[in-house]
């Protein structure tokens, strides 16, 4: 079979783990040369070592997303090496949960700042080159909660949200171009994110769930390969549920 993502260049933001690396790793088997990104250097070059000893092609840029001119900065370098960025997936996040009451205005600054302030910033990085090119794909991770809201997640709801939006703004702007933006809004994926939760709130989870489980970070990967893929050329401003089938609209 054919390989969907043959020399195409892919930046992932927050790869070194979870669900960014395995979107990372699912390019790669794609034939992708894949950028791991994440804030610590080490822990990219860590994961860059287990892709490429797999035989697959990937490099290591660190940068913090909610750094404009760390990100512009990493953005042109992968630029100078490779000569342009393909596809970007938006995946770096956070969660500083609490009831709204209780919501320091930190915790609610941070988890904008990295999800959507950080978004806004390496899709600001990438639209130049991608726009000069005519080519290109950005898929935002947004969040099973950004469309159905959450009780002690009003931040990371609001920042999934601004998200899934912004995706469907630039889809409209950049639609010229020839360049699709879409976001993937995930439900409960077994990562380190939800490993912290107890028993008892994953079984109240799941009651929600019409599939019955958690899903895991390769049914997230997966429709971010289809949106990255020359088979979804016709999809923009969509916004993909991976959610077991939690919310159905
Ligand atoms: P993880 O916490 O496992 O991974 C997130 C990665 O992003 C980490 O490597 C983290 O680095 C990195 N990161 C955090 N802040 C920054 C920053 N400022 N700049 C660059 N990288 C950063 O999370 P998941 O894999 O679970 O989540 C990935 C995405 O999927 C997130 O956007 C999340 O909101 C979304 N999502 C997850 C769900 C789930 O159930 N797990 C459900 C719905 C959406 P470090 O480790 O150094 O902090």
């Amino acid at each position: 079979m054919t390989m969907r993502l043959t020399n195409e260049i892919a930046l992932i933001t927050g790869s070194a783990r979870g669900i960014g690396r395995e979107i990372a790793e699912t390019y790669a088997r794609e034939g992708a040369l894949v950028i791991i990104s994440d804030i610590k250097i080490e822990d990219c070059q860590a994961t860059v070592a287990e892709l490429v000893a797999k035989g697959y092609k990937a490099d290591a840029f660190a940068c913090n997303v909610t750094n404009s001119a760390d990100v512009d900065q990493c953005v042109a370098k992968i630029i100078e090496k490779y000569g342009r960025i393909d596809i970007l997936v938006n995946n770096a996040g956070i969660t500083r949960d609490g009831l709204f009451l209780r919501m320091k205005e930190e915790e609610w600054d941070a988890v904008i700042s990295v999800n959507l302030k950080g978004t806004f910033n390496a899709c600001k990085a990438v639209s130049r080159p991608m726009l000069k090119a005519h080519k290109g794909k950005i898929i935002n991770i947004g969040s099973v909660i950004g469309v159905m809201g959450n009780a002690g997640q009003a931040n990371y709801a609001a920042s999934k949200a601004g998200v899934i939006a912004l995706a469907k703004s630039l889809a409209r702007e950049f639609a010229s171009r020839n360049i699709t933006v879409n976001a993937v809004a995930p439900g409960y994926i077994k990562t380190a994110m939800t490993d912290k939760l107890t028993d008892e709130v994953k079984n109240k989870i799941l009651e929600n769930v019409p599939l019955g489980r958690m899903g895991l970070p390769s049914d997230v990967a997966n429709v971010c390969l289809f949106l990255a893929s020359k088979e979804a050329d016709y999809v923009t401003g969509q916004t993909i549920l991976v959610d077991g089938g939690m919310v159905m609209y």
